[in-house]
């Protein structure tokens, strides 16, 4: 029987999919490389999440043909074990877009304009009448946005910074001149992004290149009034250089998603105001997950029936 190992709960559009050649772990928490491969020994795929470090150990189970993991990100899955191993491993890119960039732009109005911090200011107790000097923040229209990692979120975000009228700066591997015409987007460099934009929001994935791509010398080239977001992988950023840097005032705020040894969170972060921390939520809507199980659940299927899946690595 060709059967389907889930290593957390999906939403129920993707599990319908796989049933009943499915089993889902009974952990309430992410397993472990030893727990999934042991738990998903004699299955033919597994579905997996980001959570999950997948290396050797898990891409070595004999008859295991497919790994399909629902994030567009692939940073947790050793690439080259899963080649030479004939793994076939996929992903859900494409179907978070929106709902990523959406978040990238919360949080850039979040802490552009302080609102959690508001918001725990008036539940203390401490709103006592409107005051010209209370709270005031950064305005977003008209300023210039710097988009490191122009692909489909980052493109995303600059089209929406368009309803603010926002300028647009980019950094990319390849030019992007499609791109560049529907936003009057300018390509950059990474020095001109640091010194130049008002809001920066990263979006590459993480690789070895991208790496601490921001890190103390790029934050120390920041405007003190610009605001820097992170939707994309926490090592992208140095979190400790990030810390010195809004501890400092020498940037405005930061607002993240995403943490370099997720879920822990530098203590650093925690104790300031100047930074909006979100729980790695950049693709949870209802409507994003339901497309990423049931991407997730076709590509297993596909390479079941001995068909290519719609979205190889
Ligand atoms: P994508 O379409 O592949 O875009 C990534 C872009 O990064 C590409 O345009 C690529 O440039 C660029 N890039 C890669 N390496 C670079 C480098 N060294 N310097 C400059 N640019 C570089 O991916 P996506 O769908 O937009 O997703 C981006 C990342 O967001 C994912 O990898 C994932 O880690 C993260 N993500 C996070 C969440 C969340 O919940 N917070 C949700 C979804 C995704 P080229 O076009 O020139 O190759």
């Amino acid at each position: 029987m060709k059967s389907v190992f889930i290593t957390r709960p999906i939403p129920e559009s993707g599990l319908a999919l796989l049933f009943p050649h499915v089993t889902v772990t009974t952990s309430p928490k992410p397993l472990t490389p030893e727990e999934i491969a042991f738990q998903a020994e004699g299955n033919t795929a597994i579905l997996c999440q980001l959570t999950d470090k997948i290396g050797e150990q898990v891409l070595s189970l004999p008859g295991l043909r497919v790994l399909a993991t629902m994030s567009a990100g692939t940073d947790h899955i050793d690439l080259s074990a899963s080649r030479r191993l004939g793994v076939t491993v996929t992903n859900t890119p494409g179907c978070l877009t929106e709902a990523t960039a959406e978040l990238a732009f919360a949080l850039i109005l979040a802490t552009a304009r302080r609102l959690p911090e508001s918001d725990r200011f008036l539940r203390a107790g401490r709103f006592k009448g409107w005051d010209p000097l209370l709270l005031q923040g950064q305005t977003i229209v008209g300023k210039r946005l710097g988009i490191v990692g122009a692909g489909r979120i980052g493109q995303e975000v600059a089209r929406m910074s368009k309803g603010f009228g926002m300028e647009v700066l980019y950094l990319s591997r390849t030019p992007k001149p499609e791109f560049e015409a529907a936003c009057a987007a300018r390509s950059a460099s990474l020095d001109e992004i640091a010194a130049t934009c008002d809001v920066v929001s990263v979006h590459t994935p993480l690789t070895p290149e991208t790496r601490h791509l921001v890190d103390a010398a790029f934050l120390a080239k920041m405007k003190p009034t610009a605001i820097l977001v992170n939707t994309a992988r926490g090592p992208v950023v140095d979190e400790a250089a990030l810390v010195d840097a809004l501890r400092q005032k020498r940037i405005f705020a930061a607002g993240l998603d995403v943490f370099e040894e997720e879920p822990a969170v530098s203590a650093g972060l925690l104790e300031l105001e100047n930074v909006v921390l979100l729980p790695h939520i950049g693709s949870a809507t209802f409507e994003t997950r339901n497309r990423m199980a049931t991407m997730a659940a076709s590509n297993v299927l596909a390479v079941l029936r001995g068909e290519p899946p719609p979205n190889p690595v």
